[in-house]
């Protein structure tokens, strides 16, 4: 009574995708019913649309008279990659799998690679397992665990088109007491896996000041995959959003509607010999029209692997058409 409780402005800008049921886990690949000669290995070339503004830190600071912009302030760098001795702005292969494979996880009966100590013990019964030795789940078999190297790796993806700006990355959140109750159930369980909702960024006129990758501009990047069965193949086509059920958001600012993605298969080589397909015989380089009926078409093998309820709340809080408006002060 009487005492006052500073509510947040804004809604949560964020959601959750519930966990799954159980948590599969096989024997690592090789130990398996298939053959090695039934697998695929190749590369896929991705272009990496930015659908809203994205910065990725490079760790350091810029004096913007530097960047040749009146002088006396700092500028939170992004990254860039030195190509011909030129600094090229790039997305580290790092955050693209990282985001791939949270997106993977949550949507199979996969393990939490990254959960805080603290948190483990709130976790449902299901889930806390952790992979290594003989167990693996889906994302562990693909994306490597303790003692078992991925089957896939990132490239950097190099920026091809577009510009860049100045921005300004204000720090909405704020803790408060009764926050750590939004991620836990009645039960004192965990609710599920934390996503940001897409949305229209806004101006803003505080925080600190940071370079950043305009929307609309382009990179293009490589992924190398080593030995996957087709559902697995299609379970990364399916976590890099190529079925355009959804969009990720990649680096900072995610709770400012930023770094929302859109990724395209530009070609698929495949350096194999089973035929499982007629487009797979030989070594091919697919591309165009064959390349998004073969992409559909494994995706469609990754069908069982994916599980109904996650893939509906990702495709929920990802919808790249939601019109919300970011938050424009604390929430
Ligand atoms: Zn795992």
């Amino acid at each position: 009574m009487g005492h006052r409780r500073e509510q947040p402005q804004f809604p949560k800008p964020y959601d959750f995708v519930p966990f799954t049921e159980q948590q599969d886990q096989q024997r690592p690949f090789g130990h398996q019913a298939f053959h090695l000669q039934d697998t695929l290995s190749g590369r896929v070339v991705v272009t990496i649309e930015l659908q809203t503004l994205l910065h990725i830190s490079s760790g350091s600071y810029a004096l913007s008279e530097d960047l040749g912009l009146k002088a006396g302030f700092v500028i939170k760098d992004m990254y860039k990659v030195l190509r011909n001795g030129i600094a090229v702005p790039a997305i580290p292969g790092s955050t693209l799998k990282g985001g791939v494979r949270t997106l993977v996880e949550a949507v199979t009966n996969s393990c939490l690679i990254a959960v805080p100590g603290k948190l483990r013990r709130k976790l449902p019964r299901s889930q806390g397992r952790s992979c290594g030795g003989n167990q693996l789940c889906p994302a562990c078999a693909l994306f490597g665990a303790m003692g078992q190297l991925a089957r896939v790796s990132f490239s950097d993806a190099l920026f091809v088109s577009g510009d860049s700006e100045i921005f300004r990355l204000p720090s909405l959140y704020r803790t408060r007491a009764e926050d750590s109750y939004q991620y836990v159930d009645a039960n004192d369980r965990l609710k599920g896996r934390k996503f940001y909702l897409h949305g229209i960024p806004q101006r803003h006129r505080e925080g600190g000041y940071a370079e950043a990758i305009k929307a609309g501009s382009v990179l293009r990047g490589n992924i190398d995959f080593t030995n996957l069965t087709p559902a697995e193949l299609g379970l990364l086509c399916f976590g890099l959003g190529l079925d355009n059920s959804f969009q990720l958001a990649l680096g900072g600012g995610k709770p400012l509607a930023m770094g929302r993605v859109k990724i395209t298969a530009q070609e698929l080589q495949l350096q194999q010999t089973a035929s499982f397909l007629e487009y797979e015989t030989g070594n091919a380089v697919l591309a165009g029209n064959v390349l998004t009926t073969a992409v559909a078409d494994y995706i469609t093998q990754a069908d069982p692997l994916l599980q109904d309820v996650q893939l509906e709340a990702v495709r929920r809080i990802l919808d790249p058409n939601n019109q919300r408006p970011a938050p424009t002060g604390t929430y």
